[in-house]
């Protein structure tokens, strides 16, 4: 099910080219479909997301805001361990995003001189939480913890109806204990217009965060500018760095892990030891067999996944780094001498007993994380992502004085008269 490579005799990862080239590609189809939804909140607002919800959901609805006593009902009727789960994560989350947490600063550059930089939370922000069957409550913590640490004024999240017209459980209860403002039951694109423009029931945003289907992202990178986005969330990757020590049960379950996803998620095993790619290959026939998620973890394993065997632990950390994958797990014996060597990854996880799931949950770092290769310029979301800078400048006229005729001579070079002009009248 899962091809083992021989790259010993290269460097590169041209061997896995068709495996990289993946993701969901936007067609023009589906650009002008968005498009059209777009437009039609802008113009209509809530009748226009009554509408694309009739068409796109199958279901009418009236009030698109979820009641406080809908979310209280759906927190009760959760399993009570789920909750406690859920609270010890959020703990979790909450003490690293706290960490992330920068301070204004204003430094006396010389006597006369004052500079900064001011830190102020974004105030309203939306998340997206995908509805169907990839419903999951750890991506309500894991978006709206950050822009709670932030000090963001507003959360609100839209999620799509289900078809008798109530919103996940599980997800509702995940709302409550990350503490978001308001829910409304609206998905796709026309949840992300009207985030973007505001409708007569739902607010306006500054940022909307959370992964979509390719609909939700094509309108995300549609309204990019009018609101910030996070990123463009492509699907999930694991790549995992195994030398001859690493234990073949936990690579072919953590493999595994990373499969059950999504058909296009992608798989990968670097390992210096032909040994350890065989036995990895045996283990995944094993333990495929007992999953619930089978079908997509074949399909997803043989068109994306494989086990690459290389020279070195230099080779694979090359590997890794030209990959620069979403998850990067280091099944190495001295996973600690390996962490200078990384130089593009979303989150990286250290020895045997730090499987990717103990960070897609509980451990406390984010789980939103750049995919497709984009670790080489994107980061893990982060409270950074909530909040905007603005600098500060102060000059006394001594100062301004001194430094008058390089701005001038700047602002003639550039033609801008005015810019001059708004120093030498101080001085006149
Ligand atoms: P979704 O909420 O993203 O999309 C459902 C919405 O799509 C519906 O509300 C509907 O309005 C709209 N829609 C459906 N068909 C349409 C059409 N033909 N035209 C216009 N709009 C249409 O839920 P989903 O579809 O289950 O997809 C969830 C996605 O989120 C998956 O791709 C999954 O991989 C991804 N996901 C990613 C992460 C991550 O962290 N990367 C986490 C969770 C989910």
């Amino acid at each position: 099910m899962i091809k083992i490579l021989d790259a010993t005799g290269e460097g590169s990862t041209e061997i896995l080219k068709d495996i990289l080239d993946r993701g969901d590609k936007e067609s023009s189809d589906i650009t002008k479909s968005v498009m059209e939804i777009l437009a039609g909140v802008e113009k209509d607002g809530d009748t226009a997301l009554k509408e694309f919800t009739k068409k796109f959901d199958g279901v009418e609805i009236d009030d698109f805001l979820v009641s406080q006593d809908e979310i209280e009902a759906a927190y009760l009727q959760c399993d009570e361990d789920f909750i406690k789960a859920m609270k010890r994560a959020k703990d979790n989350i909450w003490d690293y995003h706290q960490k992330q947490l920068k301070e204004s600063w204003i430094t006396n550059k010389s006597s006369g001189i004052i500079l900064g930089q001011l830190y102020n939370p974004m105030e309203k922000v939306g998340i997206y939480v995908p509805g169907g069957t990839a419903a999951y409550p750890s991506s309500v913590l894991m978006n709206a913890i950050p822009a709670k640490v932030a000090g963001v004024g507003k959360i609100i999240m839209v999620t799509p109806p289900l078809k008798d017209g109530t919103v996940n459980k599980n997800i509702l209860a995940a709302a409550r204990i990350a503490g978001v403002d308001k829910v409304y039951k609206v998905g796709g694109a026309q949840a992300v217009a009207a985030l973007a423009n505001g409708t007569q029931t739902i607010g306006k945003v500054d940022k909307i965060v959370g992964p979509g289907n390719i609909y939700v992202a094509a309108a995300k990178r549609l309204v990019f500018g009018k609101v910030d986005i996070d990123m463009i969330a492509g699907p999930s990757e694991v790549l995992i760095v195994a030398d001859e020590t690493a234990n073949p049960r936990y690579v072919a379950a953590d493999l595994l892990s990373q499969a059950e996803h999504d058909v296009l998620a992608s798989s990968i095993l670097v390992t210096t030891s032909p040994e350890i790619a065989k036995e990895v290959a045996k283990e995944v026939e094993i333990q495929t067999k007992t999953l619930s998620r089978r079908e997509i973890i074949e399909k997803s394993l043989s068109d994306y996944g494989a086990i690459v065997v290389v020279k070195s632990l230099d080779d694979a950390m090359k590997f890794a780094n030209e990959i620069a994958p979403e998850h990067l797990e280091m099944a190495v014996k001295d996973p600690f001498s390996t962490i200078g060597k990384i130089k593009n990854a979303g989150a990286i996880f250290l020895g045997e007993y730090s499987p990717e799931p103990l960070g897609d949950y509980f451990a406390g770092p984010n789980h939103t994380l750049p995919t497709s290769g984009t670790a080489r310029f994107f980061s893990p979301l982060g409270v950074d992502d909530f909040v905007k800078k603005s600098s500060l400048v102060y000059y006394d006229r001594k100062n301004l004085e001194q430094v008058k005729d390089d701005i001038i001579k700047i602002a003639q070079k550039e033609g801008l008269d005015a810019h001059a002009n708004s120093v030498e009248v101080r001085f006149e």
